[in-house]
């Protein structure tokens, strides 16, 4: 199975997807993404995250080079080039090639890029025994609701991370918990369960949004509010929410167990009816 490329309306082998030297994805970071997956070969919550692009793209001043019906085609026909039993999309939309200068070029047309790859699900026995996250100061900028390539102080937490034998990163700023590096964080204490709300410090997860309905639906009283990181550290379960992380169970921080060191039954039942929802 072929992993596929796509750079501004051409499918191509995904080796051949290359981008000028000049292109301010590159040079700047002057740029969205989205990365979608599919279940049964079929795009998860694609309007939701084509949505998520076109807000991210307005934020910085980026107009879309395509509607979302074309993305959607686009998208579609990838999978169907590609033929991988699940597929991971990547889309970046930069604001395209022009001599380097910081200040928006005046006529520049954006480099649109995806790539469409067999998906490597997460590990099975993570989702039974859970995984140990690292807390984190939260060096990132003002607005991480946009899905910026900008991905640096993420790259970082993640690889320290790695280096302490832990699953993923949770930032704090301001002694509140903010998200992940990859994901959006959910803690637990008694019949709540807490995250931070949406707005400009966090990235408003599709997963996030789905897994949050999921739970006002089972009756688990939800609240959407600064969580700070003495109710994470007391927490009776913390777990993850992602496209790739899906609903997962965190069972050690900073090295001590949270709650009894196991996943718990919110996040059994959450990841349950999360994959349930699937159909
Ligand atoms: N927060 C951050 C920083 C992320 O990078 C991601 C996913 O990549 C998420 C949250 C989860 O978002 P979603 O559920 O849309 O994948």
């Amino acid at each position: 199975m072929p992993d596929i490329g796509f750079l501004n309306g051409r499918f191509m082998p995904l080796e051949q997807v290359l981008v000028p030297v000049e292109d301010r994805g590159f040079q700047f970071g002057d740029g969205v993404y989205e990365v979608i997956r599919t279940y049964r070969g079929v795009p998860y919550q694609l309007e939701a995250h084509l949505a998520r692009l076109e807000r991210s793209a307005q934020a910085i001043g980026l107009a879309l080079p395509y509607r979302l019906r074309e993305w959607q085609d686009f998208v579609r026909e990838g999978l169907a080039l590609g033929a991988h039993d699940e597929s991971k999309v990547y889309i970046q939309v930069t604001r395209g090639v022009a001599p380097r200068d910081h200040a928006f070029p005046a006529s520049t047309s954006p480099t649109m890029v995806m790539t469409v790859r067999a998906l490597r699900p997460l590990d099975a026995a993570l989702r039974e025994t859970g995984v140990e996250a690292a807390t984190m100061d939260d060096l990132r900028w003002g607005r991480c609701d946009i899905k910026s390539v900008n991905l640096l102080p993420n790259v970082m937490a993640k690889q320290k991370a790695k280096e302490i034998g832990a699953f993923e990163a949770i930032f704090l700023r301001n002694g509140m918990v903010t998200e992940g590096a990859v994901s959006n964080v959910m803690v637990v204490r008694g019949e709540v369960l807490m995250t931070a709300p949406e707005g400009e410090r966090i990235l408003s997860g599709v997963t996030r949004s789905v897994v949050l309905a999921l739970a006002r639906k089972a009756g688990v009283t939800v609240q959407e509010r600064a969580v700070s990181v003495e109710e994470l550290r007391s927490a009776d379960e913390v777990f993850l929410t992602g496209t790739t992380v899906e609903v997962l169970a965190v069972v050690r921080l900073d090295g001590a167990p949270v709650g009894t060191g196991r996943p718990g039954t919110v996040t059994g039942l959450l990841s349950a009816r999360f994959q349930a929802s699937l159909g």
